[in-house]
């Protein structure tokens, strides 16, 4: 099993970061000893003091794939989940300023958490018509930090299924987080992350 995570998928969050418009999707892998589910708390690691939240959608992969056409994307995936891809902000941006690999910052343990994934269906309940026009967000000790519309992403989850699959082979079992909208911001210990999903309750866990 493997984690693939997109950047910069979001207009609003590439101007907060000032980072440039990507032409292609921006892609980084966590291993899967990042992973963290079941509403474990989130434990700041040592060597940074600066650890950000993302919220994302997340979807797993249910056949093995390379090479995907964007018009058959749809067929790998029929379960979707709310995720924190926790990002070493001061870490990155260190790494980033001398153009090293962003894995210490993104990849380290527990950076992962996944909440339990629900049909796609669930995207379709209220004012949400499907993958791509959902909405989500992430409260902090009760207020809502960022909020999120599929609409908004650069690159739709069948799109990031093609391009990925041009590199990586694709397996049962794979997560893509799908990138994260503006909002990304500081956890400390005795905050509690609370994620949204189409009006349904995904995650609910703390930061130790
Ligand atoms: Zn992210």
């Amino acid at each position: 099993m493997k984690i693939i995570c997109i950047g910069r998928n979001y207009d609003a969050h590439i101007r907060e970061l000032n980072n440039e418009v990507p032409e292609e999707p921006v892609i980084f892998i966590k291993p899967d000893t990042a992973l963290l589910r079941n509403n474990n708390p989130f434990f700041i690691p040592d060597f940074s003091n600066e650890i950000h939240h993302e919220v994302e959608l997340v979807v797993k992969i249910k056949k093995p794939g390379r090479h995907i056409p964007v018009q058959f994307a749809k067929d790998y995936y029929d379960e979707v989940s709310l995720g924190i891809d926790f990002t070493a902000r001061d870490v990155q941006n260190r790494l980033k300023a001398k153009g090293l690999p962003w894995e210490k910052a993104k990849g380290f343990d527990h950076s992962a958490a996944i909440a339990n994934f629900v049909p796609l269906s669930v995207l379709t309940e209220g004012e949400n018509n499907g993958i791509n026009d959902c909405h989500f967000h992430l409260e902090k000790n009760g207020d809502i930090v960022q909020q999120g519309h599929t609409q908004h992403m650069i690159h739709t989850v069948d799109e990031i299924i093609a391009h990925v699959s041009q590199y990586f082979g694709l397996r049962i079992g794979d997560y893509i987080f799908t990138g994260t909208p503006e909002g990304v911001g500081p956890v400390k210990s005795g905050d509690q992350l609370k994620g949204v999903l189409a009006g349904q309750t995904m995650f609910d866990f703390s930061i130790r």
